[in-house]
């Protein structure tokens, strides 16, 4: 009994002295496309599961399988509840500064620090009027190009993302990924009815491949379906969406945690880019008049997150810029024309 434990402590000893050590080394920033706060801490919406899309309709059969199976937070997204929220920080007062409360705005806001209200007024492919973060993490840890990548379902990160053309990796909408030829052959004979975005299911498998090969220190992955559903007024697909959503990222957990280079050294930051109406007659829009399209949220968890669970804590979309490159051990006011702050409860005292 006593060799026993003698052994076990000296297992457990060196991870414990490593655990201390540590900090982010790695940054991943998964984004899902108007995914709202109210699926996201309360499970299905009961107004929304009146909406009559196909096969919500509300006295079918598969509408009740979905009334069930989603009925809470932890049903619809039991990784984010169970593991997420209880290792790190999930942030539920999170408002988006831009004006527009539409997607560029929102993604340039994630990705400078700022809202650009006065060059990004909607969703039009302009090119990034600023470094963005992006380019900035590669610039200042002296990366190759390689190492800071994005892997986005909606093709306009090609401009969204860069102010230079070429700084990061980007494979965007119906790219190919050389070195995944099936997937790149598949994402295209399996189109959405959108001709701007893949599905999301494409995007997740691409990047994770990617990123097992190419082991980037920084990556973004960007979901759109969950924004793309909504506004087709599918309330279903929307809700199966999630639950997908939430199983990209225990995927991406998982596979973190099983690779020297990531595992107690990364951190994942999750938030999106607008949030929408709460109306049955609104729900399924957002922009500069939908009341309630500025409420979002952000969820963290890594080795200098505390394990403080739901906080009521105010923060901007604006602040996820600073608190990236805090995480990532460099100044944040080395960054020029943000004009948010690093997160204070992202950080272990
Ligand atoms: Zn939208």
């Amino acid at each position: 009994m006593h060799r026993a434990r003698s052994a076990a402590l000296f297992v457990l000893l060196p991870t414990l002295l490593a655990a201390d050590l540590n900090r982010t080394r790695n940054v991943i920033l998964v984004t899902a496309d108007g995914l709202r706060w109210q699926e996201l801490f309360r499970g299905i919406d009961p107004l929304l599961a009146r909406e009559k899309s196909v096969s919500m309709d509300p006295a079918s059969k598969d509408a009740d399988d979905r009334r069930t199976r989603y009925a809470t937070r932890e049903s619809l997204l039991p990784f984010f509840w169970r593991i997420l929220a209880k290792n790190g920080l999930v942030l539920r007062d999170i408002n988006v500064t831009n004006s527009y409360r539409v997607s560029y705005p929102g993604y340039s806001e994630i990705l400078t620090g700022r809202a650009s209200d006065d060059v990004i007024k909607g969703n039009d492919p302009i090119q990034q009027p600023n470094e963005t973060v992006l380019e900035f993490l590669k610039r200042k840890l002296s990366l190759t190009r390689d190492r800071v990548a994005l892997f986005s379902s909606w093709d306009h990160f090609h401009y969204i993302a860069e102010h230079t053309p070429g700084t990061i990796f980007i494979n965007a909408g119906y790219q190919d990924l050389p070195s995944s030829p099936d997937l790149s052959r598949l994402q295209k004979v399996t189109p959405t009815p959108w001709d701007e975005a893949r599905h999301d299911s494409f995007t997740f498998e691409l990047a994770l491949a990617y990123l097992k090969s190419a082991k980037p220190r920084v990556l973004f992955i960007s979901f759109d379906e969950t924004d793309d559903w909504a506004h087709a007024r599918r309330y279903d697909r929307v809700l199966d969406m999630i639950a997908n959503f939430d199983s990209f990222l225990n995927r991406l957990w998982t596979t973190i945690q099983s690779m020297p280079e990531y595992r107690n050294s990364t951190t994942l930051i999750v938030t999106s880019d607008h949030g929408r109406g709460s109306t049955l007659a609104d729900w399924s829009s957002h922009g500069s008049k939908v009341a309630g399209a500025d409420k979002i949220w952000l969820a963290m968890m890594g080795p200098d997150t505390p394990a403080a669970g739901e906080l009521a804590a105010h923060a901007e979309q604006r602040d996820i810029t600073p608190t990236m490159i805090k995480l990532l051990g460099l100044n944040p006011s080395d960054y020029k024309g943000a004009t948010g702050s690093p997160i204070p409860a992202a950080f272990k005292p």
